[in-house]
């Protein structure tokens, strides 16, 4: 059992906070919002004052916090979880943040530290079954590794500071194109008198399969569990997709890279998150496709 400080008790820490308690952590956490300290009290956790008051005397703080902003004053600002923390904790970052702001906290922190972003959504948190990239020194992820098994299901350490961060960053930049380029297929199928069921029939056993296609077909019918099914209720939404752009190309940006389709996807769903969609799965990108959308000039 280990001593954990839990910084950020929303969608995704919440339910993550709540695994660390099963598995019999003692966990104390903190968050802005009282009526998150009010659910995590309600599972069982102990609730802290602050951030810093829930750093202390912990062997590990995890912070599941919006962005890159946030977690630099959260762990480097004045009351911060770097300075409140014992000197031998181990600090694991699981939010989602750029990669320069990721190695910067890692540097400056003076402490034993990780970027440890996830994938697997609200379902995944809930389940722990949650996918783990972690950044950071090898003995310090074999450290943490019974602390995130806790919470999810597959742990790949990719190297070293920053790392972690950067193959979110890649995932998403591939999972969103092969999301539009699903979407798009479907669509030109429309247009030619083909139904879904039949591309899908086709392209899931062929070269065009795709995660995009066999688990969250942006179409209702071949895949009843995707959320074309329910509205396109989220599952992973438009908004965090954008968000998870955004850092893919700032990442891309820091290496004078150009990613093409990368750049074009952002703009894409940049323009559909500007048009209110926020809220909708990601998959929902098709109505802004079926809508006509030109590639920005
Ligand atoms: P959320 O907005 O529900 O939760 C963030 C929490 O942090 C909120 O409760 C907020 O009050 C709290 N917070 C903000 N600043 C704080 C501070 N200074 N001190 C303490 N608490 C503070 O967001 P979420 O959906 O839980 O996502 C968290 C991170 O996980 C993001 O980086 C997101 O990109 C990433 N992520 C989310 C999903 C998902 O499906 N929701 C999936 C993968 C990754």
């Amino acid at each position: 059992m280990a001593r954990i400080g839990f910084v950020g008790l929303g969608k995704m820490g919440a339910p993550m906070a709540r695994n660390l308690l099963q598995a019999g952590h003692d966990v104390t956490g903190f968050d802005v919002v009282p009526a998150a300290l009010s659910g995590f009290a309600a599972a069982g956790g102990t609730v802290a004052a602050s951030a810093a008051a829930a750093a202390s005397g912990a062997e590990f703080v995890v912070t599941m916090l919006p962005a890159g902003p946030q977690v630099r004053d959260a762990v480097l600002g004045p009351q911060g979880l770097a300075a409140a923390s014992p000197a031998g904790a181990v600090l694991i970052d699981c939010s989602t943040i750029d990669v320069a702001t990721a190695r910067e906290v890692a540097a400056q922190c003076g402490r034993a530290a990780l970027d440890a972003p996830v994938s697997g959504g609200t379902m995944g948190a809930e389940a722990a079954t949650l996918t783990f990239m972690v950044g950071g020194p090898e003995e310090v992820y074999a450290r943490a590794h019974p602390i995130l098994s806790a919470m999810g299901r597959t742990l790949v350490h990719c190297g070293g500071a920053g790392a972690g961060q950067a193959a979110k960053a890649c995932n998403n930049m591939m999972l969103a194109a092969n999301m539009i380029i699903t979407a798009e297929a479907m669509v030109l199928a429309e247009k030619l008198g083909l139904t879904h069921q039949a591309l899908f029939e086709v392209a899931s056993r062929s070269s065009g399969q795709s995660w995009a296609l066999t688990s969250y077909c942006p179409v209702p019918g071949p895949v009843p569990a995707s959320p074309a099914n329910r509205g396109y209720a989220p599952g992973f939404s438009t908004a965090l997709m954008a968000k998870d752009l955004g850092l893919a190309q700032a990442a891309a940006a820091s290496v004078g890279l150009a990613t093409p389709l990368g750049a074009l996807a952002q703009s894409l769903y940049a323009r559909f998150l500007e048009e209110g969609h926020g809220g909708l799965d990601f998959s929902a990108i098709i109505q802004l496709l079926r809508g006509g959308a030109s590639a920005p000039g």
